[in-house]
């Protein structure tokens, strides 16, 4: 009998994170102040501890998974590896389509691998509070759970169109101990201001940034710090454990390697979480085809550019080389609010620029209709953002059936979306149209970074 769910026992759970950075053809571009120098790590201290500073910067290929943090992960991992044989079965297609199952951690996403991960850096450095932004809610949900696991006190500011659309994740974060307000918020000094230019904003992931930094940095008694959920080096090597243990689990299935690897990218961290560990034997010379996949509505790998950029919009985060749409973009409100950032992981950026990954995007209909698709068959209500990955794998899964191969696909099954059910009503309603963002907004955006440093040329391009 075929087997459709590959479970580790815990006892083989991967015990190092990996660091692609230890790997990459051409070196990552450092991190710039705004002069234009490489920042020093004490410029960093500011906002975040040192120790994961100094993992931020590790070109070490393997890092020790700290015991406690490990006792802590027990709680949901190692994730299952399921098989969507009913999905491979309506779409008639030869390929085998596995996907690894991030739904099941307490909050719901893959988040709390990073969650758990900082909240137990910032601890052992003396770190009594944590502030941080989230967007569709998941974030601010991971922390909030691992902030109460871990004794910390956590403040989260939500983008304003998810703190309206998606109140039952506020009362998640306040369920596990969690402050959350709208942001802009009138409780800093960029958010009031803001509020006051742009009364009628959305909010966005970059002015939630600014909020939750200028809170951390202006307690002058030490005692807060900052917590970002993708999008940095340390956030993608947490999250590396999904495709560490993705790799064991289609061994057991009797799988050599996958063919194709997908994943949705709003940050890049669940993608890289699965997709690195591969990317590593694709440098090494195994044939992967690597795919992360965007909404036309925000699209920063396929239509941004390859510059240095701010993380946010007040412009408080170094320069980091990265695609970038242009740090004063302003997503449209998609419903995939997690996928709603200006910029790219730089890890996934540069392994873009090195032409290790091929980017795609897809509009939010078909998104939909692919999320649909999969609920009908396979069962599960996905998050709109998962919904990405999952229209892609559709797209690939059907193009295996017109070549007539056999290929392994492996995506990730980023988060459910039972907390994201005005998504689908809207969907079921007729009420969602697509978007794709006008060539004039994308022009603009860019235009204001025009003059910033750009990276220099990269092997493999
Ligand atoms: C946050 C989130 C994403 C996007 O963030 P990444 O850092 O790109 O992974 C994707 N899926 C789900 C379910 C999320 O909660």
């Amino acid at each position: 009998m075929r087997e459709i769910k590959i479970n580790l026992s815990e006892s083989d759970i991967p015990r190092q994170w990996y660091n692609l950075a230890a790997d990459l053809p051409s070196p990552l571009h450092p991190p710039l102040s705004p002069d234009g120098k490489p920042i020093s790590p004490d410029m960093l201290a500011p906002v975040f501890p040192m120790n994961l500073i100094e993992q931020e910067a590790s070109r070490e290929r393997w890092i020790d998974i700290p015991e406690e943090i490990l006792g802590i992960l027990y709680r949901w991992r190692p994730t299952p590896l399921r098989r969507a044989t009913h999905l491979e079965e309506h779409l008639k297609t030869p390929a085998k389509i596995y996907y690894k199952d991030e739904s099941v951690s307490p909050p719901g996403s893959h988040k709390p691998n990073t969650a758990v991960a900082q909240a137990w850096y910032n601890k052992q450095a003396g770190v009594k509070r944590l502030t941080t932004e989230t967007g569709a809610g998941q974030w601010g949900s991971a922390l909030s759970f691992a902030c109460n696991l871990l004794g910390l006190e956590c403040k989260i500011y939500m983008v304003r169109t998810s703190y309206e659309q998606k109140p039952l994740r506020k009362i998640m974060m306040q369920v596990w101990g969690g402050r959350c307000v709208s942001s802009p918020s009138d409780e800093t000094n960029v958010g009031r201001e803001i509020r006051k230019r742009m009364p009628d904003t959305p909010g966005s992931l970059g002015i939630a940034i600014s909020e939750a930094v200028e809170d951390a940095v202006s307690d002058k008694t030490g005692r807060t710090r900052y917590a970002l959920g993708s999008v940095l080096n340390h956030v993608m090597l947490h999250q590396t454990i999904i495709g560490l243990e993705a790799k064991k689990q289609l061994e057991i299935a009797g799988e050599r390697a996958p063919d194709v690897v997908i994943g949705c990218a709003g940050g890049g961290s669940n993608f890289a979480g699965l997709a690195f560990p591969f990317t590593c034997d694709k440098i090494h010379g195994a044939k992967i085809e690597i795919l992360p996949v965007e909404p036309t509505a925000c699209p920063t790998m396929t239509r941004g550019e390859f510059s240095y950029d701010y993380g946010d919009i007040a412009c408080m985060t170094p320069l980091i080389a990265m695609f970038t749409l242009g740090h004063s973009f302003i997503p449209p409100a998609i419903h995939a609010g997690g996928l709603r950032y200006h910029g790219m992981a730089p890890l996934v950026s540069a392994a873009i620029a090195q032409g290790l990954m091929a980017p795609r995007a897809y509009d939010q209909i078909k998104c939909y209709e692919a999320a649909m698709l999969w609920a009908r068959t396979e069962g599960a209500i996905c998050a709109p953002e998962t919904s990405h990955a999952i229209a892609c794998t559709i797209e690939e899964a059907v193009k295996a059936r017109e070549e007539g191969k056999e290929k392994v696909i492996l995506f990730n099954f980023s988060g459910h979306g039972i907390m994201d059910l005005s998504g689908y009503e809207k969907f079921l309603s007729g009420k969602l149209s697509g978007y794709a963002l006008p060539e004039e907004d994308l022009k603009k955006s860019i235009a204001a970074i025009k003059n910033f440093p750009k990276p220099g040329p990269v092997k493999g391009a």
